[in-house]
């Protein structure tokens, strides 16, 4: 079965402008030939530090950005040239989830308003039949049934995560992008919504694209990982291989700076030195040869591609191409 979401080396450079004329002086190398595939039900979570593009790639999907170049299919549908009359189609079948819940959340509407707003646009339901998808609505949500007349200010955080996902779910769509949207929230709360959207995977067989610096809160929800670093993926295996037997360093880094519950626990440790590049003159070569412990001469000149290494893992690192990695 072909996949959902198709991706194939997309790009996303911001021009910067400078100059009495504005002229283009250079470009944000945002997102920077980015591929991958997410098949019908499945989660996969793309996480990397803050800058490194992730958020751009869910926005160039979304079609909330125009990409730069490369291919984006939805069911086998190209869907990043459409023109802005089809987008309308597009957004009923792809949702997003964003990290605020106190900004994404007009103050103005009410709850029930806030949720028959996209079964109305698109046409989906009315009368007694809107009525009682709101309710259903709000069950999967697990808020409680007079939250229809409230405000979102009557809400906490995590509530109105609730209310947005609930937003999210009501057209049916095919994907829904959460973007952060556990990032803003209390620790319990993140867990709470973890888990619902957990529940709602089992449930509602939901295909997710999972925007997370967080490695730890990924580990509970996703099928698969890729790793993002300043603007390309360098790592993407399942979940069990990316936790257990991770083969690019920065993955390694990502993995050895989440929290253990035991302080006694021994552990492997690697620190990373210095700052993310910036993405308007990105390296050469590796784009993490800066930071990288285990750096060697090739790794300044040339780019290494997304190899494989375990059945379904990819690496982009020159190492690969060795025996073994230094431990
Ligand atoms: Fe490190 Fe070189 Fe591998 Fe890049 S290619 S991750 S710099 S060892």
């Amino acid at each position: 079965m072909s996949p959902l979401l198709e991706v194939t080396n997309l790009r996303k450079h911001f021009p910067l402008h400078g100059g009495v004329l504005g002229r283009t002086t250079g470009y944000v190398y945002a997102v920077d030939g980015v591929s991958f595939d997410i098949a019908r039900g499945e989660t996969l979570s793309l996480v990397g530090e803050s800058g490194c593009g992730k958020s751009t790639v869910g926005r160039a999907i979304l079609r909330l950005v125009a990409p730069t170049s490369g291919e984006v299919l939805l069911d086998g549908e190209r869907i990043d040239n459409l023109p802005n009359a089809q987008l309308r189609r597009l957004r009923q079948r792809m949702q997003v989830v964003f990290q605020d819940p106190f900004s994404s959340l007009s103050p103005r509407m009410k709850v029930r308003d806030i949720l028959a707003e996209p079964l109305r646009n698109f046409d989906l339901a009315r009368g007694a039949a809107l009525e009682a998808r709101l309710v259903a609505l709000l069950d999967k949500v697990r808020l409680p049934r007079d939250a229809l007349d409230r405000f979102p200010h009557e809400f906490s955080g995590g509530q109105r995560q609730r209310i947005c996902i609930a937003r999210a779910l009501a057209p049916e769509p095919d994907l829904i992008v959460c973007d952060e949207a556990v990032s803003a929230l209390d620790v319990s709360v993140k867990a709470q919504i973890v888990n619902l959207l957990a529940d709602l995977q089992d449930e509602l067989g939901l295909t997710l694209l999972f925007i997370s610096h967080d490695l730890a809160i990924v580990e509970h929800l996703t099928h698969r990982v890729a790793v993002m670093y300043l603007g390309k993926l360098v790592e993407i295996a399942d979940r069990r291989t990316l936790f257990t037997a991770p083969r690019h360093p920065y993955t390694r880094a990502l993995l050895s700076a989440v929290p253990v519950p035991d302080p006694t626990a021994p552990r492997n440790r690697m620190i990373l030195t210095g700052d993310v590049p910036s993405p308007i003159r990105p390296p050469s070569g590796c784009r993490f040869h800066t930071r990288c412990p285990f750096v060697f001469d090739r790794c300044r000149t040339e780019e290494p591609l997304l190899r494989p290494g375990a059945p379904g893992q990819l690496a982009a690192c020159h190492l690969e191409e060795m025996p073994a990695v230094a431990a």
